[in-house]
């Protein structure tokens, strides 16, 4: 008998230049996601340009570390993906551990985060911090995903 996955939600990951630069941690990352219980709904490879990286990070413009933060996400090539499971916002921001590397190596040292981050900017990946940010940044990435059909319709397909 299989086990019914209540209320799926979506989120969006980014694995940052630090991690694509390195394809065994990204291997294992991807890993880690999968054997956490989530699935990869859609995945895109892409560089952003200076100008769509200060886009995606506009909430922290006039912020000490802006400009250091959209240098290093448009230094090189970056991975997105849709994941599902239940409460993904929650799980994957938990398994990717905090913000702030330099602590998380001593609070949360198995955290992604802990596992691989360099530094407080270099940190490995991204995730979305709440339903709306989401729906926004899976727009942002995969303009062509339509979320509302997917809840409605497509997403029966990852219970199981
Ligand atoms: P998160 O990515 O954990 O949601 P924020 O949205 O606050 O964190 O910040 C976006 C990104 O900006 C972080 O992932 C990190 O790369 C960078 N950043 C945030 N705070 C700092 C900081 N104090 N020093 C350096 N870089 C930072």
């Amino acid at each position: 008998m299989c086990k019914v996955r209540q209320s799926l939600q979506l989120t969006m990951a980014l694995l940052k230049p630090d991690v694509i630069a390195n394809p065994i941690v990204a291997t294992e990352i991807k890993e880690t996601i999968l054997r956490n219980g989530f699935f990869f709904v859609q995945s895109r490879y892409l560089r952003l340009n200076r100008q769509k990286a200060e886009e995606f990070y506009q909430e922290h413009k006039g912020r000490f570390f802006y400009n250091r933060l959209v240098s290093f996400m448009s230094s090189g090539p970056i991975s997105a993906h849709i994941l599902v499971r239940d409460d993904a916002i929650r799980h994957w921001r938990q398994l990717m551990g905090p913000t702030k590397v330099f602590k998380t190596v001593y609070e949360c040292p198995n955290s992604l985060r802990g596992r691989f981050g360099l530094t407080d900017t270099r940190n490995s990946m991204h995730g979305s911090d709440s339903e709306p940010t989401a729906e926004r940044e899976i727009a942002f990435f995969f303009p062509e995903f339509d979320i509302a059909r997917w809840y409605a319709k497509d997403g029966e397909y990852f219970l199981n």
